[in-house]
C-alpha cells in the first residue's frame, strides 16, 4: 500500500521546497501539482490560446502532452519534448496561471491524472502538494497537512528566492494570486482532520522534520 502525504498551503509557503525534501528522507515520490497548472500555463502562451476563453484552453487539454517527474532527485517538467522545469517559474506564467486554474473541466482533467500518478506510484509513499490535495484530490490521504506561515515571510522568502524581481512585485504578485485561488479552493483553512504547520518561526529543517514526524 503506498502512503499518501497531501499538502497543501498558499503561494510562498514553501510548501514546494519542504514537501520534495520530507520525501527525499521518507524514500517517497514527490508530485507538484502546481507545476502541472504552470504547465498548462506555458503551453498556452507558446501557442496563443486565450487564457480567458475557457472553450480555447478546454479544447487543447487533449493534446497537452506533458510530463511531470516524481523523483525528488531529478524533478523535470517537460511540455511535448522540451524541458520547462525553469520557464514554468517566469513571472509571466505566475501571472496567467490562476485563469486557467479557474475553469472546471482543467482542474477535472488535471484531478484525475493526478490521481492516477499517485495510484501508479511505485515507492512506498508519495507526497503530493499544492492547494486542494487535502480536500479534492486525495481528502482520504494517510497524513493530510496545511503548511502556513504568516504573510510577510511569505513574501521575504519568495522574494529571497526570485532574483531580479523587487520585494514589492513579488508581494503584489502573491498577494493577487493567493486572492484569486481562494475563490476557487479554500487553501488558508485547515479542512477536518487536516494537521496545520505554521513555519513562521520554523526553520527550513524544523518544518521538514515537523511533516516526516508527522
Ligand atoms: O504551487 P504553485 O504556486 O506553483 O501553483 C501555481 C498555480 O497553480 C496556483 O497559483 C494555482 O492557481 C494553481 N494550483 C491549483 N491547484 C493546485 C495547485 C496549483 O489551482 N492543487
Amino acid at each position: 500500500m503506498t502512503v499518501v502525504v497531501a499538502l497543501d498551503g498558499p503561494a510562498g509557503s514553501g510548501k514546494s521546497s519542504v514537501s520534495k525534501a520530507a520525501a527525499r528522507v521518507l524514500g517517497f515520490a514527490y508530485l507538484d501539482t502546481g507545476a502541472a497548472y504552470r504547465a498548462l500555463a506555458w503551453r498556452c502562451l507558446e501557442e496563443g490560446i486565450d487564457t480567458h476563453g475557457p472553450a480555447d484552453v478546454i479544447e487543447s487539454l487533449p493534446s497537452f502532452e506533458f510530463e511531470i517527474g516524481t523523483d525528488p532527485d531529478g524533478y523535470v517538467v517537460r511540455v511535448g519534448s522540451e524541458d520547462v522545469t525553469a520557464d514554468i517559474r517566469e513571472p509571466r506564467i505566475s501571472a496567467t496561471v490562476s485563469a486557467i486554474a479557474r475553469i472546471p473541466e482543467v482542474r477535472q482533467y488535471l484531478v484525475d491524472l493526478f490521481r492516477s500518478i499517485i495510484s501508479g506510484t511505485e515507492r512506498p509513499g508519495i507526497v503530493v502538494e499544492g492547494r486542494d490535495i487535502t480536500t479534492v484530490v486525495a481528502p482520504d490521504a494517510d497524513v493530510r497537512i496545511l503548511l502556513t506561515a504568516a504573510e510577510e515571510v511569505r513574501m521575504a522568502r519568495r522574494s529571497a528566492e526570485l532574483s531580479g524581481v523587487s520585494a514589492e512585485t513579488t508581494a503584489r504578485e502573491l498577494s493577487s494570486r493567493d486572492a484569486k485561488d481562494s475563490q476557487v479552493v479554500d487553501f488558508m483553512n485547515a479542512a477536518d482532520g487536516v494537521t496545520t504547520i505554521d513555519s513562521t518561526d520554523l526553520d527550513f529543517e524544523a518544518t521538514v522534520a515537523s511533516v516526516v514526524a508527522l
